[in-house]
């Protein structure tokens, strides 16, 4: 594997563990937690958070398709359950029955298929069927279920029924709360129909990281948590509300991951010059500047164009210009740096941090989304 190391990132064990310890405190003993490591491991790297998960005795991951699915049994050191909430590719199928990988199925014609292949493979398909109850994304209707249930119980020798689920939309903003509430109700309706049907799955679940901490009454027994694991909140809302319910300050989460870089030139540009491409950035005094090897093609929003900010030595400085493919040049005028100097564009230096929500909201950026575009040819290493 040829890395990129124009800059690096890290994995913070210890802060794995205490979001582990937080998301049990909330969901109790007695409800399965599934770790939702899709995209890479929200940019994290499967390989280091496959590992440092089942160090805190994880041993359900959720993905969205048979190629992460793949990624995460490569990693594992231990027999996960690994479930795919999302696609499975027609080449995987063979390999996710050799390997007992579970399934979301959301329409008739993928259960036709894993049946299919079950018959053929002499196999039970391992299902998890997905109600649609509100979302308008993925799942059987309620309109379907009776058709559904009917073919359930034709082909009952070819599948295990390892769960019924949904997913909420947006349980992270209170705005939606009608919505979530009305998508429960209906959840339930789908499950009793089932219930009257004696068709009884292993697990049922619906809830993710905002749901665990905002309607921690509709967990069942099972959650599907990702954000969360990664040490950052689904929304700033939900950080605030938690803050306010609880009384306390300080965030019960720790940010998992850091990504630095290092200072590679440092020049001098006089008063009336532009600064980088076009006329974005004029110098309004004798300025020194200093380039960092990172840029849009790395995950470095070209929204932070002038805007953004990173530490170096303790000490918090502007990116200036327009962010190109592979770098972009700080203000360091009055500062003393030299190359070769830490950049820290995610994480802490010194008493000074930049966290992911923080990044994420100068480049109008979601955490998920800011998170998953980090090159993942960037080396991660679990400190
Ligand atoms: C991504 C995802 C989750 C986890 O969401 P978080 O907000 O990261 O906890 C749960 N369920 C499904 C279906 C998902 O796609």
């Amino acid at each position: 594997m040829i890395y990129n190391n124009s800059s690096k990132i890290e994995i913070d064990k210890s802060a794995v563990r205490n979001n582990i310890t937080f998301i049990r405190s909330q969901i109790g003993d007695s409800v399965l937690l599934s770790s939702v490591v899709k995209a890479n491991a929200y940019g994290h790297g499967i390989d280091q958070m496959v590992p440092l998960l089942e160090s805190n005795d994880v041993r359900h991951f959720s993905v969205f398709s048979s190629f992460e699915a793949r990624r995460v049994l490569q990693a594992s050191k231990n027999q996960p359950t690994i479930m795919i909430m999302g696609d499975v590719a027609e080449e995987d199928l063979l390999w996710v029955f050799e390997h007992e990988i579970e399934c979301f199925v959301y329409n008739f014609h993928d259960l036709k298929n894993y049946i299919y292949a079950a018959k053929k493979l002499k196999k039970r398909a391992l299902l998890h069927i997905e109600l649609e109850t509100g979302m308008n994304r993925h799942g059987f209707s309620p309109s379907d279920l009776d058709q559904l249930i009917g073919s359930l119980r034709e082909q009952a020798d070819y599948f295990e029924l390892k769960g019924i689920c949904t997913h909420f939309a947006g349980a992270e903003s209170s705005a939606n709360y009608k919505r979530i509430c009305n998508q429960q109700k209906t959840f339930l309706r789908g499950i009793a129909k089932f219930r009257e049907n004696d068709i009884v799955p292993d697990h049922i679940h619906s809830s993710c990281s905002a749901a665990i901490l905002a309607y921690p009454e509709f967990n069942h027994d099972m959650v599907r948590v990702g954000i969360l694991t990664y040490g950052l909140w689904p929304s700033t809302e939900m950080q605030l509300t938690y803050k306010i319910k609880n009384e306390i300050d300080k965030s019960p989460l720790q940010p998992v991951l850091s990504w630095r870089s290092r200072i590679t030139d440092i020049s001098y540009v006089e008063s009336g010059e532009f600064i980088g491409y076009g006329n974005s950035y004029l110098a309004e005094t004798d300025m020194k500047i200093a380039s960092v090897p990172v840029g849009y093609g790395y995950g470095f929003n070209r929204s932070l164009s002038n805007t953004g900010r990173v530490i170096v030595n303790g000490m918090r400085l502007s990116v200036i210009g327009i962010v190109n493919m592979n770098m972009f040049l700080i203000d360091a005028s009055n500062v003393e740096i030299n190359i070769g100097d830490t950049v820290t564009i995610i994480g802490k230096d010194g008493s000074k941090a930049i966290n992911v929500s923080h990044f994420g909201n100068l480049s109008d950026t979601l955490n998920y989304e800011l998170l998953t575009r980090i090159d993942k040819d960037i080396p991660r290493n679990v400190v």
